[in-house]
């Protein structure tokens, strides 16, 4: 039961709880959700519902207050909502593990549970450089990535995040420097992919890793590239003794219209992170998957131990959530209602390309995208697109939707259409 009025909630929120990369106290006021379910966020202020382009950060694919969901926590539940995970272990982490090394590109064998995306980020930068360290190369210690990116908020991820959105310049002197590639175009151009090569091969002697997003670049700027990209950095780094890392944290479990962003270029990466859509949004839960390769290198080092363990490893909960979140995406045919909404929202955003203010709409599996040529107005976006009855949370020039995938075609329209209004007002 409700405690407290909206008003009381607001109050305290804006003087107590940190929000995303928000100030404190909070200036812009929080809608306040009293519960969902479908594609519909319930507000508590009365004022009805509103459907839900956002999947909360691409996480809830299959929609809240999905009865398999519920179930699969709930039968948990009664049997243990955590247990330690030194010394033992339990048969929803196996049965996820089992699940991800199944479904993932062939290679990809072992796997560590962390208990968020950017732990999990953290731990594939671990691996990588204790690799080489244990290979008797511990000069082998920075990234490369492209500019553009986006890994998370802990220090590491942080380090391979644009440097501009990232914020490196309030960081100078802090964050690890790493090497940086220009933003990947579009479309394949051998001169880009040139200067991949370049970059790996100058700097092979102190690099542990490539870690990159593969095909969509999300939130650094939402930007799509061309898979034949991932190629071109598999043989680079494999003529020059450097690891390959894919967050698929966003892109994974069928968002792009691939299980994994990774097969549009059939390529296997040593390192993969996946997060988001990992527990269908019902709770934190992320892993690194790798090779036998890197699994067997680190094991044969001075300290044979991956050295890392947090209290929540491995989860039972969020484990048994996880397996029936991807057992009910792949019982189902994924593709077909990711194409259908990829054709929904081409047919949908099409409107906004002819607005003034808009520099360009593009669209990718289930992620539609209309980047302004200015920033956006945010009250203003988002409470057009909030009169439209739909839940968007835009930034920095980007007005965006990955809506769930279980979002019917009228809602899907309707989305669509708050996008529009949304670039128009903002
Ligand atoms: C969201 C995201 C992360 C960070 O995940 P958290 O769970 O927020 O820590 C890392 N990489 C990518 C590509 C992401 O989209």
């Amino acid at each position: 039961m409700p405690e407290l009025s909206v008003p009381e909630l607001l109050d305290l929120d804006r003087r107590h709880v940190w929000h995303p990369y928000g100030p404190m106290p909070g200036r812009q006021e929080p809608l306040v959700v009293e519960s969902a379910s479908g594609v519909r966020l319930r507000l508590a202020d009365g004022s009805g519902e509103l459907v839900d382009g956002m999947s909360s950060w691409w996480s809830a694919i299959h929609g809240y207050n999905h009865p398999v969901l519920n179930e699969a926590a709930r039968e948990q539940l009664g049997r243990m909502s955590h247990v330690m995970f030194g010394g033992l272990t339990h048969e929803p982490a196996v049965r996820l593990a089992k699940h991800l090394v199944d479904m993932s590109p062939d290679g990809l064998e072992h796997v560590f549970l962390a208990d968020s995306g950017s732990v999990s980020v953290e731990v594939a930068v671990k691996m990588c450089l204790q690799y080489w360290r244990s290979l008797g190369r511990p000069g082998k210690q920075r990234l490369l990535t492209w500019r553009g990116g986006y890994h998370g908020d802990t220090w590491q991820p942080m380090s391979v995040c644009d440097p501009q959105g990232g914020m490196h310049e309030l960081w100078t002197g802090v964050l690890q420097r790493q090497v940086f590639a220009d933003p990947p175009p579009v479309e394949y151009e051998e001169s880009y992919a040139d200067h991949l090569r370049s970059l790996i091969e100058r700097h092979a002697d102190e690099l542990a890793a490539v870690i990159v997003e593969p095909v969509v670049q999300g939130a650094g700027g939402m930007r799509f590239h061309s898979p034949a990209y991932l190629r071109v950095l598999r043989e680079a780094c494999d003529a020059h003794d450097v690891l390959l890392v894919f967050d698929e944290i966003a892109t994974g479990f069928g968002r792009t219209g691939a299980l994994f962003a990774a097969e549009h270029a059939a390529v296997t990466p040593d390192v993969m992170c996946l997060g988001k859509a990992l527990t269908g949004g019902y709770l934190t839960l992320a892993a690194t998957l790798c090779t036998s390769r890197v699994a067997d290198g680190i094991s044969r080092g001075e300290v044979p131990v991956l050295a890392h363990g947090p209290t929540f490893m491995g989860n039972p909960l969020a484990a048994a959530v996880a397996c029936a979140s991807i057992e009910l995406l792949l019982g189902q045919d994924w593709l077909a209602e990711v194409k259908r909404i990829e054709a929904g929202l081409r047919e949908g955003l099409a409107p906004a390309a002819k607005l003034p203010g808009v520099r360009e709409v593009r669209v990718l599996g289930a992620i539609g995208v209309v980047q302004l040529d200015h920033s956006v107005d945010m009250k203003a976006a988002t409470g057009a697109a909030v009169r439209e009855g739909v839940w968007l949370r835009p930034f920095r020039d980007l007005i965006y939707t990955m809506p769930p995938y279980v979002t019917g075609d009228a809602d899907l329209a309707r989305i669509a259409n708050a996008v529009c209004a949304a670039a128009r007002e903002g």
